[in-house]
């Protein structure tokens, strides 16, 4: 099935950091994780309409509809992001429902300037028709059948919705939050079956492009917990590409800012173990 609407947060033109080489990022809306070192909180949520954000918008460009619904003029939208800082919700007023079409029409813009897309979120498999639908019109296309097509995935899916996606996705970056399940919960609200299945079924299905762990201080990066998950992602698959992330404050919530950054040292000792346990491909950031 094609959805011809999605729900869009926003899209990045060009980044070299969302998958392998010069790529156009799309950041749907929704995630159904609640991470405590999520970096782009303000697309866990829908907006529920409440208002709250509707008064401090410096502009004065958001407003009521006839639906109750709070909408902004984007002509007028400065971005200056107070509407989302005083956010109760985790939401954003500014994200919107974006036919297919017209996604396909502002990456075309571009084709000539990028090798691949890849749609991010929030949660881009809760969107799966979408996506599914978006990757397909690119893979039809004389224009833009050149792109490469990738998710950034919390791993949640099923297989059932990854078996939409294989058809018309070149790869998936997922991350690894824990793979203690009672950590994992700790860290994102949910436990972990659903996402070691997904990374165990990409790799079977050559579409796991990268796992990504972000090592949070006090968490998850003891050297003993990154060696055993270090073991485990080797024994799915030897070929495994690892990126280690250290955890930075920028973007996270007010209540998580507590939680230290990374230390440069910790992170590099962490890295020696990951290589020691067999895995050649490390990228460390
Ligand atoms: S963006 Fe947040 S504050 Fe604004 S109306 Fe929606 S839920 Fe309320
Ligand atoms: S980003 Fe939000 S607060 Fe700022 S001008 Fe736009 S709608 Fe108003």
């Amino acid at each position: 099935m094609r959805a011809a609407q999605g729900h869009l947060n926003d899209v990045i033109r060009f980044s070299a950091v969302d998958g392998p080489g010069n790529r156009f990022v799309v950041f749907l809306q929704g995630c159904n994780f609640d991470c405590i070192a999520c970096h782009n909180p303000y697309t866990i949520n829908e907006c529920d309409s409440c208002g709250v954000c509707v008064e401090p918008c410096p502009e004065m460009v958001l407003w009521f509809d006839g639906r109750h619904q709070v909408v902004v003029d984007d002509d007028q939208c400065t971005d200056c992001g107070i509407c989302i800082d005083v956010c109760p919700s985790d939401s954003t007023p500014l994200s919107k429902m974006v036919e297919l079409d017209d996604l396909l029409g502002r990456i075309e813009e571009v084709s000539h300037f990028i090798s691949g897309i890849t749609v991010s979120g929030g949660e881009p498999t809760l969107q799966a028709d979408y996506v599914a639908g978006l990757f397909c019109s690119l893979k039809c296309s004389d224009k833009l059948g050149h792109l490469t097509t990738f998710v950034d995935s919390n791993g949640s899916a099923d297989r059932e919705t990854w078996d939409r996606l294989l058809p018309v996705m070149d790869g998936a970056m997922v991350d690894l939050k824990a793979l203690d399940p009672g950590t994992h919960k700790e860290m994102t609200g949910v436990d972990n079956a659903a996402v070691l299945d997904s990374i165990r079924y990409l790799a079977e299905w050559q579409r796991l492009y990268e796992v990504r762990l972000l090592m949070v201080p006090g968490k998850n990066d003891s050297p003993e917990v990154v060696e055993r998950t270090a073991r485990w992602l080797f024994d799915v698959d030897p070929e495994m590409r690892i990126k280690l992330i250290g955890f930075r404050q920028h973007g996270v919530r007010p209540q998580f800012s507590h939680i230290p950054e990374a230390e440069a040292a910790h992170i590099e000792s962490l890295a020696e173990i990951i290589k020691k346990v067999g895995i050649k491909e490390l990228v460390v950031v």
